[in-house]
């Protein structure tokens, strides 16, 4: 079977558990063949196809985008560029898919997210390759970005069945001036269509990031993965389409951002925008319509070092920090602020691993590699010449082949000069020697970005002081800026972005809390006395009910039967007929789920005024039973 014939046989039906484990097995088999089987199906004449209704479709507008390999300089791989119609064509797929997909059980939806991981694992060495290519990542940080990515679809589906499957309850008294006559439940409720923006530099792990909550949350996904990583992202969502996502959910369209971002951003199918990169954003959200944005920009990312640090492992911290992935990483350290009492040693030591790092090409695996596009290195290049001519000290020798910028370290920067302000995303390191920490703080709070920062200090006293002086996302204390774990909160400040990421607090973006007040006379309650003391009160309702019920209801009773299941007795009225229910619990966590609406039309099969078993049993499998999915 190949890739081709898998994707088709993908169905709209996503619930075939075993079927999914199956194709998913020989998908991932298939997979292991090589990159050229996956080529094959997903490019044409040379140009990767895009992504829509489940198929790869070449565009109909003929034209392709280039994706510049930053090592070579020529065109490494060509993407379509997709029209406005192909993504109006999109959107309404997507649309549709959305619809059903929310009434897909959550825990079914995590057990295609935990296919789709395993896949893209599977498939890290030819998704590396394409970023190497691509992005000029070197090759060891291409395979962890693949494999990370894997293992957070699957945290993400894990952490989802947890966090999605619960609400809130309260009640109306806590608030002055009411009685205790309403409860609220909220739930967590997908949003609609997600579209999708990653950056450059983590193609692969800023797609996924923003892809795995949404699909888990029950939306669906419009991705438009950055020109330079299209190629990675369409092996990416290809692992997608082998795990078998329903028809539509998924799609992606490829482009030029300057081209097709403004259609795509102010599309009015578009329920939510989530944005990582750099001052687009900003522009984005000013153009956005009223849809929640999540937006991860730039940053500027300082590092604070004090007089009693451990200036070896700040200076480590420094150059990892600094210079990783060439500093295109916008959690780079962009700017070093120190004490000027060890500011001299600090350099030095910095230095001495600076005149370490490897420079050259990604497929060798270098420290340093060349930036993305030559329109980054001469941007790069005019923030050192700036701070060079206003009097900087360039610790190492400036030099430049094409993209590839030698490490360096610029000492004696001031904040008249451009890159003391300005974030270069290359290697390329300012430091502004302080005379206090306070002096420190300022600086970074003066800084238009808010992501993350470092304290470098033994006093661990001064390191909390500081960090909450510093109006940034998060702060390290002794260690370098990081996004990681993927699953600790991630957000920036000021321009550098608006909400959080981080699988547990990512939820806040794509879904909204619907509420559901009912009078507290209308609930039906269950009690669960499980076998301690301790009262547990189970509650559930579905939402039709609320309109359809003038319930009064009376007391209650509990009493425990031979088969030591509880039951509980209740007396209610219901448009003026008493009558008296028996209610099994099934161990649901000590709650039985009545869809009202359902019940009222099966009130022909009530016996005597009581609820079968049968009943019961059968209000389980009714297909609007949304909320003990998980
Ligand atoms: P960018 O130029 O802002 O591009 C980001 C994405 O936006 C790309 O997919 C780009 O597509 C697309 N785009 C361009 N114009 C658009 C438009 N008008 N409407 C909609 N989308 C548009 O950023 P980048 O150079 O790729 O990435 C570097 C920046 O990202 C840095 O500033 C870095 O700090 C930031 N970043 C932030 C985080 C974070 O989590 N805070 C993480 C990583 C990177 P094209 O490629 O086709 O132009």
């Amino acid at each position: 079977m190949n890739l081709l014939q898998l994707g088709g046989a993908q169905s709209t039906c996503p619930w075939n558990i075993a079927q999914i484990c199956e194709q998913s097995r020989t998908s991932a088999r298939a997979g292991r063949s090589s990159i050229t089987s996956t080529s094959q199906e997903i490019m044409e004449n040379d140009v990767f196809k895009y992504y829509s209704e489940g198929e790869w479709k070449v565009s109909s507008s003929g034209k392709s985008v280039q994706v510049i390999n930053p090592t070579t300089r020529k065109t490494q791989y060509k993407v379509q560029a997709c029209t406005q119609e192909e993504v109006n064509q999109v959107m309404e797929s997507s649309r549709m898919a959305q619809k059903s997909w929310a009434k897909t059980p959550l825990w079914k939806r995590a057990e295609m997210l935990h296919k789709a991981g395993a896949i893209l694992k599977d498939h890290k060495k030819p998704i590396a390759e394409c970023l190497v290519k691509e992005i000029a990542k070197p090759a060891t940080d291409a395979l962890t970005e693949v494999v990370r990515s894997g293992d957070f679809v699957s945290y993400c589906a894990e952490e989802g069945v947890r966090i999605l499957g619960k609400g809130e309850f309260l009640v109306s008294d806590s608030f002055p001036g009411n009685d205790r006559t309403k409860y609220c439940l909220t739930s967590k409720v997908p949003l609609g269509v997600v579209l999708a923006i990653p950056p450059f530099n983590y193609p692969v792990n800023l797609a996924v990031s923003k892809i795995a909550p949404a699909l888990i949350a029950g939306n669906s996904l419009v991705l438009k993965p950055p020109t330079q990583g299209a190629v990675a992202a369409l092996h990416m969502v290809h692992c997608f389409h082998m795990a078998g996502f329903p028809k539509g959910l998924i799609s992606c369209v490829t482009g030029k951002g300057s081209e097709i971002g403004d259609f795509l951003t102010m599309h009015p199918g578009i329920n939510c925008i989530s944005f990582t990169g750099g001052d687009t954003g900003i522009s984005i959200s000013k153009k956005a319509g009223m849809i929640p944005l999540q937006m991860e920009l730039g940053g500027k990312d300082a590092c604070i070092v004090l007089d009693d640090a451990d200036l070896d492992l700040a200076a480590s911290c420094i150059v990892k920090g600094g210079f990783s992935y060439s500093g295109q990483r916008c959690t780079a350290v962009k700017v070093v602020l120190v004490v000027e009492s060890v500011a001299d040693a600090l350099v030095k030591k910095v230095n001495e691993k600076v005149e370490k790092l490897s420079v050259g090409a990604p497929e060798d695996d270098c420290d340093i590699t060349p930036v993305v596009t030559e329109f980054s290195s001469n941007f790069i290049e005019a923030l050192v010449m700036d701070a060079k001519q206003k009097g900087a000290t360039l610790c190492q020798e400036y030099r430049r082949e094409g993209n590839l910028i030698w490490p360096l370290l610029l000492d004696n920067v001031r904040s008249d000069m451009r890159i003391a302000w300005e974030e270069p995303f290359g290697p390329v390191l300012p430091v502004i020697r302080i005379n206090s920490v306070e002096e420190g703080i300022r600086h970074c709070n003066h800084s238009n970005f808010g992501l993350q920062g470092c304290v470098f200090t033994k006093d661990i006293n001064r390191a909390i002081q500081i960090s909450d002086a510093m109006e940034i996302g998060t702060v390290q204390i002794n260690s370098a800026p990081a996004r990681g774990p993927d699953h600790f909160p991630f957000q920036g400040l000021k321009d550098s972005g608006i909400g959080s990421q981080g699988s547990i607090f990512v939820w806040e973006c794509c879904v909204f809390y619907a509420g559901l007040i009912v009078e507290k006379r209308m609930m039906i309650m269950v009690f669960d006395a499980g076998f301690s003391l301790c009262f547990h009160v189970g509650l559930s309702v579905e939402k039709k009910m609320v309109i359809m019920l003038p319930i009064q209801s009376s007391p209650f009773w509990i009493f425990r039967k031979p088969s030591l299941r509880w039951h509980v007795l209740m007396e209610a009225d219901i448009s003026g007929t008493i009558f008296a229910t028996d209610f099994l619990n099934e161990g649901r966590g000590g709650s039985v789920t009545l869809n009202y609406f359902w019940v009222w039309q099966e009130m022909g099969k009530l016996k005597d005024g009581k609820f079968s078993r049968d009943v019961i049993e059968a209000m389980s499998e009714n297909p609007d039973f949304v909320t003990s999915q998980s």
